[in-house]
């Protein structure tokens, strides 16, 4: 079964064989049947259904991550951002189909629908929060009304991190007036986030722009601050040193449990797939340990990312058999430069079209019936 599913990095396949596709679509006569049929079935494999944007830790915009949607052949997409309902990918890639008058049943559509990422809090002994995906036709109210909840939070939460740095005399040189690191001063660096999605990734990338706060933070650290680990054992509660220079200390707790998220949408159209479980369980054994927990707690769907390993992808396929759980497909992707060592790149993920085409109807009209896609 893992050999049936392909990853392709960067690194691999340095140049995505279907940048033009789009184009040679559109010139496409009858000569070339039986190539196009060739091509369209692999333009039909990539999937991306789990990336991020400015809206909330991406480095791209909407309108250029609908771009590469296109440019790269992505025929399956959704944005995922952080416990924020991104409109703007989809809505640009309407436009488009609507323009070059690309309709469902053409097979250069594109199928996009809603998604979340919901951070959620951990129950079963760790500490760390566990994203899930939702996807649905239409995100209910009930959902964002609780992702507004979580966003006022993280909102407590940046300020009372930025409250600390700020009494630690960190300040922000990277700016001509804004001197000091408060939270205020932190929005007015990211007005694409405004102030909803500000998290642990803006506070690092102001911090490690400003050679003076890591001097402060080392000093202050004895030099165990750097700013490689900055973020994954500082400013991350799951991290080595989170508690160390207190810069968190007494945050609220600002997630959902996974039992508050599953209630409120549980009906029949939507799916709550369970992101990275390669990054969200330090090991295989761990994750088949709690994983029936969360299925009894409404968990219908799991994600198979684009950097498991093997031997990630044959537990989570293993895991979706046994629970009967839907498959979805994501990179993770939160740039479109190509050089994010802990992320997948956009689109980097695609089914082998001859081998897998079975699997592949059979997994997605799943998908698309859970979705009324098909109505
Ligand atoms: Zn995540
Ligand atoms: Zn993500």
């Amino acid at each position: 079964m893992v050999g049936f599913i392909y990853f392709i990095w960067e690194y691999i396949f340095p140049i995505h064989p279907f940048i033009s596709l789009k184009n040679f679509y559109i010139l496409r006569n009858d000569f070339l049947n039986i190539i196009e049929i060739y091509f369209l079935s692999f333009a039909f494999m990539r999937i991306d259904m789990h990336n991020h944007t400015t809206l909330s830790d991406g480095t791209h915009t909407p309108e250029e991550v609908a771009r590469a949607v296109i440019d790269r052949g992505i025929s399956l997409h959704v944005a995922t951002e952080h416990d924020r309902v991104n409109r703007d990918v989809t809505k640009w890639i309407e436009e488009y189909q609507l323009q070059n008058k690309i309709l469902r049943d053409d097979p250069l559509y594109i199928h996009s629908f809603e998604g979340v990422e919901i951070s959620t809090r951990r129950e079963d002994g760790g500490n760390a929060s566990l994203h899930i995906l939702h996807y649905a036709q239409d995100i209910s109210t009930s959902v964002e009304l609780l992702l507004e909840k979580t966003l006022v939070g993280k909102i407590e939460k940046v300020q009372k991190q930025c409250e600390t740095l700020h009494n630690l005399w960190c300040r922000v040189h990277i700016w001509e007036e804004a001197k000091d690191f408060t939270y205020e001063n932190l929005l007015l660096f990211f007005p694409e986030n405004k102030k909803w999605t500000l998290n642990n990734s803006h506070i690092w990338k102001v911090l490690t722009g400003s050679p003076e706060n890591m001097k402060i933070l080392s000093d202050i650290s004895h030099g165990f601050l750097t700013t490689e680990n900055l973020m994954s054992e500082w400013l991350k509660q799951k991290g080595k040193y989170f508690r160390t220079i207190s810069l968190s200390e007494d945050l609220p707790l600002y997630e959902p449990t996974f039992p508050q998220v599953s209630a409120s949408l549980q009906n029949e159209n939507s799916i709550l797939s369970l992101a990275h479980a390669n990054f969200s369980y330090g090991s295989i054994e761990l994750f088949q340990k709690n994983l029936p927990l969360l299925v009894a707690q409404w968990l219908n769907g799991i994600e198979i990312n684009t950097r498991a390993s093997p031997a990630w992808v044959q537990a989570i396929l293993h895991a979706h058999e046994k629970y009967e759980l839907l498959l979805t497909f994501g990179s993770d992707s939160h740039t479109l430069d190509g050089n994010d060592e802990r992320h997948g790149d956009l689109g980097s993920m695609y089914l082998d079209p001859i081998k897998d085409r079975d699997f592949i109807q059979k997994k997605f009209n799943k998908i698309f019936q859970k979705l009324a896609m098909n109505t």
